[in-house]
């Protein structure tokens, strides 16, 4: 069942999407070659207490999962996908990191990610997170009364293809408020016209997952969360939590840049 949220509701969640901005932009500021994932998450952890927010992914264990989540974000490194765990791991130069995170305040959930190259880019790389993020911004400009949520996949799956990369199947965005996971799910591919109608009040994580390599094959990681590529190629990954408003999406995970 998809819940509507009030303005209101939609304010409040503006309140923990911020927080969740700030968390991805000290990370990112944070992440240099040397530094380890497990240093990244502290960084981020410190963002969330000093907001007294909660993390929706410490502790989260959906039924594909074999252990509860064990950071508050997730931390994927070239080939990795989505869903990496924090571990000892120090950043190369030219590593292509995705940083995922939630943030929790008074039971309301932002969810968002990032992908960026540490170091020196790799040019491929550099145009595989340009990509991620048209992808999204198409996804958001989708992401109206009277479209879909097959325009929104549509809009996503576009970019992604015509750029020649992957789309992995089965993971995808979703709706946000109380719960980082709700109805409906989001595809990153679709056909347009299709779907549930677009309603205002909705309000939708929308996350392109890209494959480098051009293949849609990807497999579980042995510690059951992370997903690589299975050709071994680089990913990227981008989310916003974004409101459907009468006025058009607002996007309650916005950054200042950095
Ligand atoms: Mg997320
Ligand atoms: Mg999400």
């Amino acid at each position: 069942m998809v819940e509507l949220k009030t303005e209101a509701s939609i304010d409040a969640m503006y309140v923990a999407g911020q927080v969740v901005g700030r968390a991805l932009t000290a990370v990112r500021q944070a992440a240099d070659v040397g530094v380890s994932l497990l240093e990244l998450d502290a960084v981020a952890r410190e963002v969330l207490r000093a907001a007294g927010a909660g993390s929706p992914f410490l502790g989260y264990r959906p039924a594909f999962a074999p252990t509860p989540f064990p950071a508050v974000i997730c931390a994927s490194v070239n080939d990795a996908i989505v869903h990496g765990i924090p571990d000892g791991y120090r950043l190369r130069d030219g590593d292509l990191v995705s940083i995922d995170c939630g943030a929790q305040v008074d039971g309301w959930v932002g969810d968002s990610a990032i992908s960026f190259v540490v170091g020196t880019p790799r040019a491929a790389d550099l145009r595989l997170v340009e990509t991620a993020e048209r992808a999204l911004a198409a996804g958001i400009g989708a992401a109206v009364p009277g479209n879909r949520i097959g325009d929104i996949a549509h809009a996503i799956g576009s970019v992604c293809r015509a750029a020649g990369y992957g789309v992995p199947d089965g993971f995808g965005g979703h709706g946000v408020g109380r719960r980082m996971h709700e109805d409906p799910p989001v595809p990153n591919e679709g056909r347009p016209g299709r779907g549930l109608p677009l309603r205002p009040g909705m309000v939708l994580a929308i996350e392109p997952m890209l494959i480098g390599g051009g293949g849609d094959g990807f497999h579980a990681a042995p510690d059951g969360w992370t997903l690589r590529t299975d050709d071994g190629s680089r990913a990227a990954h981008t989310e916003h939590t974004v409101a459907i408003t009468e006025a058009g999406p607002r996007v309650l995970t916005a950054r200042q840049a950095v």
